[in-house]
Parts: C-alpha cells; structure tokens; sequence
C-alpha cells in the first residue's frame, strides 16, 4: 500500500486545480468529518499549489499517450492502481489523523473512461454510504465517460474538474491524440447543466452566485445580459463553441446497471439520482473547475485569456487553472527538457484571471491581437494601466467605484472603503495607506485633491522603470521557488527523527 501511495501520489501532483471551497457540511452522528464554505485549503505552496489534500490518482496505468504526460502509454515508469476499498482506508485514516482535510481523485486511464470512472465511483461511494465520510472530495472527470457515471458521481462529490489540457483545439490534436474538444466539453457541459438543474431546484436561481459577494460590475464577464459570448469571440476561439453539449441522461449502461446492484444494496431500483434526491443530496455543490496547460503549445496571453473568459460565460465554472508546462518527456512536438517552467508567466495569467473575475476587466481590455502577450514585469493591472495613461491620473475624492477598482494598488475592499470614507471628508495620501491602499503602486496613478503623490511625469517610460523596481524581488521569488515546495507524504529530504513516545501517543488518538 505505501509502495502503490508513494508511486500514485507522486503521479498526481501534477495537476493543479484542486483548490475546494463552497462547501457547508456539518458533522452528523455516526459518521466522520465535515466541510466549510470558506474552504479547507489554508496552505498554499508559494506557487499557488494546494497542499491540504489526499491527492492521488486512482491509477497511474493509462491506455491514453498524452505527449506532456509523465504517465502515459508510452512511458517505462512503475505502475500502480488502488482499489476502491484502499482509497477509502487511506482517506478515512489520513483524516482521522489530521493529516489530510479531504480527498483529491483524479486518474489515468485503465481500459475505458467508463471502466475508469466506475472505479472512482465505488471508491466515493463506499466512502460517502459504508464510511459515512463527510469530509471534501474533489474529483475528475474522465473525458469520454458514459453520462450517466458522470452524472451519478456528481451526487457524491463536492467538486468536479475535466481538464481542458491545453487552450487550443491544435494544441490538443498535436499532443493529445486521444482526446477531442467534444469529449472534454460534453462532461463539462453536462456538469454545468447538473449544477444548473440543481440551483432551480433548490431555489438559488441558475446564475452564478460571486462566493466573495462582490457587485458585479457593469461590462464584467458575470453582468447581465453578458452571458453570451459575442461573434468575434465565438470564431476566434470556435473550438469553444455550441452545440458540444447535449448531456445524454436517458438510460443507464448495462455495466452501470451491474455495478450499481452489486455495490448500492441500499439504493432502490431507479439508481444512484433518485435516491440522493431523496436523500438531499446536492450536486457538485462546490460548483467545476478546470485546468489548462501553459507553455507546452505557444499560445499567446490573449488566447489563453480569451479562452479562459468563455469558459466563464459559457460553461459557468468556479474556477480555472494554469499550469505551467513542466518538460519531464523527450518529444519533438515539445519544448525542450532544458525549457524553464513559466513560473512567472502562470503567475501573471492567474492575476490576470482575477481581474476577470473581480475586477470587471475583460480579454479584449487587457490585451489584444497587436499586443498579445502580458509584460511578465508588471502585474496585468499596472499592464493594462501603462497601456491606457489617457485614463490616468484617477482623482481619488470624485472617481466611481469602478474606475477605482481599475487602479493599480486598489483592490476590491480599499475601493469600497474609499466610496464609504469618501462620505465623511475628502481623502488624502495618508488616508489611503490607512484604508490599505497599495501607494507604491497607487501612487502613479492617482491624485489626491489635485496633488500627486510624487511630481512625476505619466508616462509609460518613466511609470514602467518605477513599477519594475518595485516587482524585481516578487518576480524573482516565482521564478526562484526552490525554497518552498509542495508537501509531500514522505520524507525524500532526509529530515527523518525518531518518533518519541508521546508521538505514538498522539497518533494513536489522532493528534497530531
Ligand atoms: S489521459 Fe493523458 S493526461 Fe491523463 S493520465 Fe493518461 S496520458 Fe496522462
């Protein structure tokens, strides 16, 4: 078992977009653990990777040969698969312990999709019913998966993810032969439709609710009337395009049928559905997400963002992931085994992400065909604002709240602190810093009753060289992060000590 952990973790990790959040779920007698909305992940590798998870593959066998992919076909690496029962034996005796907050399931590809998916189905189901396991679960769908298991795991899990591998349908075709951008999207959509289905049914409405509670902003991806996508954004990034979905739920596969009568002695004759309708079960109450990879195909900033801000609006997902490329195989279709990992570049695209989401920008705002690609440099606000000096300086005592928001240094709680501060007296300099105001950024770009910060000319030279000063170090950090790395269930650093006995103390009765 340790020997399969170790191989399967070490598989896993790989994938990023295993953040959790959104989820309420109290404790209840007779069964073990719960969940909360603000979410589990407090620890956070310095590159934004989650550690708090049991993250593991179900197996590490797969049928697929993904060229970026450490476990595909073609690559001679020790192979393992759990079994359902072992997944649960680790989750519930990790979680008893303290070690692990939930479970990440994700997994190659044994036999089929559908074959692959039940065994993560068994696995969440003994969980969930034999276990009474209430704690987080996020898991993977497997693109090319029979509807229904997809549709039957989402009562079970609290997260689901396809990956959409790479931004672009050629990327996908040249280094993911197996899959199509119609079996990574139908699962997608089908999930969307689930989560839909579900918040009609409970009342929530169908429209995204922000977690954060921030307004939506007028023109931003999540106002009304922006839930379609307009013409240029639908040929530039057709491969995204409808008429991919279309979840086929009417009948249940014979091997679905098998499984569910020798596993569910509990469920009635109508499967899995009815019986957790009954039960009040949600699905997928923690809403989908999805990852990208960055830098194996060269796309530009603007694609990647263009495509991120339709799965948006399109697929209405919680969350989307960038993972750098790491060269771990030898391919000519793909960057060399010396290519660095864009560390700061995927850091950039995930600020990027958030201006999305929060602060009411959009791609074409951001960057363009002409100038496609973000300066690494800067942050994409300061980006985009030493773009549009034309809009620059902001008087701070008169601007909206939106152009507030537009400000580098301003983020969602100063902006509104400065609009309620604002009703009491004219702000100043010191004012700002009091209400968290980033000045060493702000300070460009705003006036204060008339007065600039610094005498300083606004231009994009001038305001690039100050700006650059200041992100030098940050920059370095992502680039340089080998002092932080994700946590491991193992020691490969040679830190071991022998445990005392107070230790076997604690771990006997979970302390630790
Ligand atoms: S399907 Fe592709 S990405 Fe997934 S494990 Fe197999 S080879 Fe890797």
């Amino acid at each position: 078992m340790e020997e399969k952990l170790a191989i399967l973790t070490d598989a896993a990790k790989y994938d990023v977009a295993c953040t959790s959040s959104g989820v309420d779920r109290k404790g209840e007698k007779g069964k073990l653990g719960n969940s909360v909305a603000a979410g589990i992940c407090h620890s956070f590798a310095a590159d934004g990777r989650c550690i708090s998870l049991l993250k593991i593959l179900m197996t590490n066998e797969c049928a697929f040969d993904c060229k970026y992919c450490h476990n595909r076909a073609s690559n001679d690496i020790p192979r393992a698969t759990f079994t359902p029962e072992e997944v649960c034996t680790l989750t519930m005796e990790f979680y008893r312990r303290n070690y692990i907050e939930g479970l990440f399931l994700s997994s190659g590809v044994r036999g089929t999709p559908t074959e692959t998916m039940m065994q993560m189905f068994q696995a969440l189901y003994l969980l969930r019913v034999k276990y009474g396991f209430r704690g987080y679960i996020h898991v993977k769908g497997v693109p090319g998966a029979d509807p229904q298991v997809i549709r039957e795991i989402g009562y079970l899990a609290d997260r689901m993810s396809v990956n959409l591998e790479l931004p672009t349908a050629d990327g996908l075709r040249k280094l993911a032969p197996h899959k199509t951008r119609r079996t990574i999207l139908t699962p997608i959509r089908q999930i969307q439709q689930g989560i839909a289905e579900e918040r009609l049914r409970v009342g929530i409405g169908a429209k995204m609710e922000r977690a954060w509670g921030v307004k939506t902003l007028p023109g931003g991806i999540f106002s009304e009337g922006n839930s379609q996508i307009d013409e240029k954004t639908a040929e530039q990034i057709s491969w995204l395009g409808a008429g991919e979905a279309g979840s086929d739920n009417t009948g249940r596969s014979p091997l679905i049928k098998e499984t569910e009568k020798s596993l569910i002695s509990g469920v009635s004759a109508g499967g899995l559905v009815p019986w957790a309708e009954k039960r009040g079960l949600s699905y997928v109450p923690a809403g989908q997400s999805t990852q990208m990879i960055i830098g194996a195909t060269n796309e530009t900033d603007y694609q990647i963002m263009r495509v991120t801000e339709s799965l948006y609006r399109q697929f209405d997902l919680k969350r989307v992931f960038f993972s750098g490329y790491i060269p771990i195989n030898e391919d000519s279709e793909l960057p060399g085994l010396d290519t660095p990992v864009p560390l700061l570049r995927e850091h950039r695209l995930y600020q990027a992400d958030w201006l999305l989401r929060y602060y009411g920008f959009r791609a074409d705002e951001l960057l363009s065909e002409e100038r496609p690609d973000f300066n690494v440099l800067v942050d994409p606000k300061c980006d985009w604002a030493l773009r549009h000096l034309e809009q620059f300086p902001v008087e701070v005592n008169r601007a909206d709240y939106a152009i507030l928001l537009r400000v580098p240094g301003i983020g969602v709680k100063s902006a509104r602190r400065i609009v309620e501060a604002r009703r009491f007296g004219r702000l100043d300099f010191p004012d700002l810093k009091r209400i968290g105001v980033v000045l060493k950024r702000a300070a460009y770009f705003l006036t204060c009753n008339g007065r600039q910060m610094y005498p300083i000319a606004i231009e994009e030279d001038v305001l690039t060289r100050c700006l650059t000063a200041d992100e030098g170090k940050k920059c370095w950090e992502v680039e340089h992060p080998d002092s932080y790395r994700q946590l491991t269930l193992f020691d490969d650093m040679n830190m071991v000590m022998m445990p005392t006995v107070e230790d076997g103390r604690k771990t006997v009765f979970g302390q630790l």
